[in-house]
């Protein structure tokens, strides 16, 4: 049987600036680099299922529909709660999945590519305010300068705790660079970081010893789970994470993924998840909400993702095996311009 062809995603460090809209990133971390610029959805779109709070950028893919008019760019945004205790085995509930798309010629960007010029000017002055701290749409203002925008009070807090106090109507600049994370949201964001995304290689790369990656792969998740579950004692972690490794499903992810240990992202529209463990049989993805054509199979998030954006912020409590992404087959102009997807967790545990 030959395999599907499928397009995998690597991270690597970029200048932010390089991150902007304007060049239709794929990325990880930082603020998100909205598409439609107009109708970003409001903080209150942005909740957590758990515990209500506005959830933070985890990550965008960039997968334009060329041979559709209407989608000529089309961005998949993965939001994701910064609570750790929101994060159940096998449950969705603390992501949001949007889809975004726009024709090549529309309100916000040129129809030609954009020159990678750093002082070229973008500006803002006719879309919505973005948040200075996690780049959502801002509906509050800091009362005495009116210059700063906020998503919620919690981030109007942070940012005035971590600078604005003394700048606060001393400065004629604003602290607020939209799209470029700014100090004070350092320790609340995931670290930044481009998402390249390139064909993976066909055959079995020789060098790479399968047997070594998984255990690597194996070891991996213990840690991931040991941090998740400090209050546990050794015996108890050894009877948990010792259910993991002897599953066919497991074997065949762990032997596939070793020809690109590093993957954070498998894109094959259309095509089947990887799945990390069994038990992913019957799983019923309800239609597209707008236009009740069926979804499909578009990419999924690896856990490889979490060794590369806990850097510097307290995550360790959220986890996962795989993120897989269904999207409306028809990739239909239907609904808002940010339209929900839907998004299959599926954890080692259950
Ligand atoms: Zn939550
Ligand atoms: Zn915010
Ligand atoms: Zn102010
Ligand atoms: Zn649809």
């Amino acid at each position: 049987m030959t395999e599907n062809v499928v397009d995998i995603g690597f991270l690597d460090e970029k200048e932010s600036w390089l991150l902007h809209p304007r060049f239709f990133p794929s990325k990880v971390g930082g603020k998100p680099a909205w598409l439609d610029l107009r109708n970003i959805p409001a903080p209150s779109e942005l909740t957590c299922n758990q515990c209500n709070e506005v959830m933070i950028f985890l990550c965008q893919v960039y997968a334009p529909y060329e041979e559709k008019e209407d989608s000529f760019h089309r961005t998949i945004f993965i939001f994701v709660c910064k609570n750790g205790e929101c994060c159940r085995p096998n449950s969705a509930n603390n992501f949001k999945v949007f889809r975004s798309q726009l024709p090549r010629k529309n309100d916000f960007y040129s129809f030609e590519p954009y020159k990678e010029d750093q002082n070229e000017t973008f500006p803002m002055d006719k879309w919505p305010k973005l948040c200075n701290v996690c780049g959502v749409k801002a509906p509050s203002h800091c009362a005495k300068c009116k210059k700063e925008f906020y998503c919620s009070r919690k981030h109007q807090i942070i940012h005035w705790q971590k600078g604005h106090k003394e700048l606060c109507c001393n400065s004629n600049e604003t602290d607020n660079s939209n799209f470029i994370v700014t100090e004070a949201a350092k320790s609340l964001l995931f670290k930044e970081w481009e998402l390249i995304v390139d064909e993976e290689d066909q055959e079995k790369v020789k060098h790479v010893d399968e047997n070594q990656e998984m255990e690597k792969l194996k070891h991996l998740i213990k840690e991931k789970k040991a941090g998740t579950m400090s209050d546990i004692n050794e015996s108890e972690l050894e009877e948990y994470t010792g259910k993991i490794p002897d599953d066919k499903v497991f074997n065949k992810f762990s032997k596939r993924i070793a020809r690109h240990p590093d993957q954070v992202l498998r894109y094959d529209r259309g095509g089947v998840p990887l799945w990390i463990t069994a038990q992913a049989d019957n799983i019923d993805i309800p239609k597209c909400s707008y236009c009740n054509e069926p979804r499909q199979f578009e990419f999924q998030i690896m856990p490889q993702l979490l060794n590369f954006i806990n850097i510097g912020i307290e995550i360790n409590s959220i986890d996962w095996g795989i993120l897989a992404i269904y999207t409306c087959n028809k990739s239909c102009n239907k609904g808002p311009a940010y339209k929900e997807e839907m998004l299959i967790k599926q954890d080692l545990s259950n």
